[in-house]
């Protein structure tokens, strides 16, 4: 079905086909080219990061990540299980388990208290996921992290060009992930980045990206060949897409205050439901400064989620629900176990609905949006 209002569209700068041109003409598509390295200078320097290694996808860096902890068998990782799918992917593939554990309902972000009371003998990492390009509480869960010598993955998927206490999201823990696919605010189709922050692990990293070789060493002159020296995998996207990249991180500023605006749009025209006790309104915490990636709301019940959901929907606008919590999921329920009861996650995702939100969403298209909201819940 095509609707009149898309849930997400891409949106274009304008410099995505010069650079991608000029790629072409460099002759050398392959990763890691000056594309890729301007992409990286620019968000290390704009991000204060030590170093910022581009990838293929989000799920690729957060693979990198978890390669680097050297899980044992039975060693844990704990995440929200209110996700995406590539957080808890990354720990199993690495061979660890993941502890899914429950979220704050205002801001649906990990709960310290609930990280700390999950954290075992057997704990190696903590993972954050910054819901919406909102921040968790980054202060808590990094002092929980180093009182139990845990390293910090941030899955920064949706969060580039987001801050907590002033800090950007993805450059707080050891190592963050960020995502450039189609649906993220910067994108170039599909790609991600891996920020590392703890330069002890720059190396290492760089190897495992490299298919287990020391070839970033070599290129670097620091060894005269390369080699296999550990394991690893092919985690560079080509330097078309890196190019095609460099044409959107030159917009971020833009980006984000077209977001914004819509973001503010519906805060706004949706307040007076909620002074109704019809819905519920996203809160960013003092402490964070949004990238305005989504716009969800939440409604009292499932019922009324559903039936929001069917008349936006028959009405030619794009609402979605997400996600299916992982602990319910059915891989997630055999890797961790069926008793796992995490009752905000389950509460939550059985009444969120995101609506449409994109730079170039045209104001009628969202006053419509708003008016069909506004006319189905407040009768
Ligand atoms: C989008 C997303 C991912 C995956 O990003 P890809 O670049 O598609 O691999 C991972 N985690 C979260 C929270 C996401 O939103």
């Amino acid at each position: 079905m095509s609707y009149t209002v898309p849930f997400n569209r891409p949106y274009l700068t304008g410099h995505e086909l010069e650079y991608v041109s000029q790629a072409i003409q460099n002759g050398d598509l392959s990763g890691d080219g000056p594309f890729s390295r301007r992409c990286c200078q620019l968000l290390e320097e704009r991000f204060d990061v030590g170093k910022v290694l581009l990838t293929p996808s989000c799920t690729a860096a957060l693979e990198i990540a978890m390669l680097l902890l050297d899980l044992k068998p039975g060693e844990e990782v704990i995440l929200p299980s209110f996700t995406f799918v590539s957080s808890a992917n990354a720990v199993v593939l690495a061979g660890g388990k993941p502890v899914f554990v429950d979220v704050d309902p205002t801001t649906l972000n990990l709960d310290p208290a609930l990280v700390a009371q999950a954290i075992t003998d057997k704990t190696r990492a903590i993972m954050p996921v910054h819901y919406a390009g909102v921040g968790c509480d980054m202060h808590a869960l990094v002092a929980l992290a180093e009182s139990h010598q845990l390293t910090v993955v941030e899955d920064a998927a949706q969060a580039l060009n987001a801050f907590f206490d002033e800090r950007a999201l993805g450059t707080i823990g050891h190592l963050g992930a960020y995502s450039f696919h189609q649906t993220k605010n910067f994108s170039c189709g599909e790609g991600g980045a891996l920020c590392i922050n703890d330069e002890r692990l720059i190396e290492r990293a760089e190897i495992i990206r490299e298919k287990g070789t020391n070839r970033s060493q070599f290129l670097k002159g620091h060894v005269d060949k390369y080699t296999w020296v550990d394991r690893g995998s092919s985690y560079l996207p080509s330097e078309l897409v890196a190019a095609f990249l460099y044409g959107q991180l030159g917009s971020v500023d833009v980006i984000t205050e077209m977001r914004q605006r819509c973001y503010q749009t519906y805060l706004q025209e949706l307040k007076p439901l909620e002074e109704k006790g019809l819905l519920q309104l996203p809160v960013v915490p003092e402490r964070c400064r949004s990238n305005y990636h989504l716009f969800h709301i939440l409604l009292p019940t499932q019922t009324e989620r559903d039936a929001l959901l069917k008349h936006l929907n028959s009405q030619g606008i794009h609402a979605v629900f997400h996600y299916i919590p992982l602990h319910s999921s059915p891989a997630g329920r055999r890797l961790s176990g069926s008793e796992v009861e995490l009752p905000v996650t389950d509460s939550i995702s059985s009444r969120l609905l995101r609506l449409p939100i994109y730079p170039d969403l045209e104001p009628e298209l969202q006053q419509q949006v708003i008016s069909e909201i506004v006319s189905l819940l407040n009768v």
